[in-house]
């Protein structure tokens, strides 16, 4: 009947729109969302745990990767 099952309420309608911080593509992020920035592509392949940087190498932890690289100062732009 009704497919609901993915329907979900956003705040705004423009914050949702982001690029993937590693390939770029377009992706909708949602207010909880712990992908940390990167499409479901690059999440599945980096996963949960943390990633490294890419100009360093120290690892940033998922829920930190949107604000990038703590030693290093890398920031992952779109
Ligand atoms: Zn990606
Ligand atoms: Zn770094």
């Amino acid at each position: 009947m009704l497919a609901q099952s993915d329907r979900r309420i956003f705040p705004s309608a423009e914050d949702r729109y982001q690029h993937c911080l590693f390939c770029g593509k377009g992706i909708v992020v949602l207010p909880s969302d712990r992908r940390g920035g990167a499409c479901f592509d690059c999440v599945s392949l980096l996963g949960p745990e943390a990633m490294p940087c890419p100009e360093c190498g120290t690892e940033i932890d998922a829920t930190s990767r949107a604000a990038g690289c703590a030693r290093c100062g890398w920031f992952p732009n779109p």
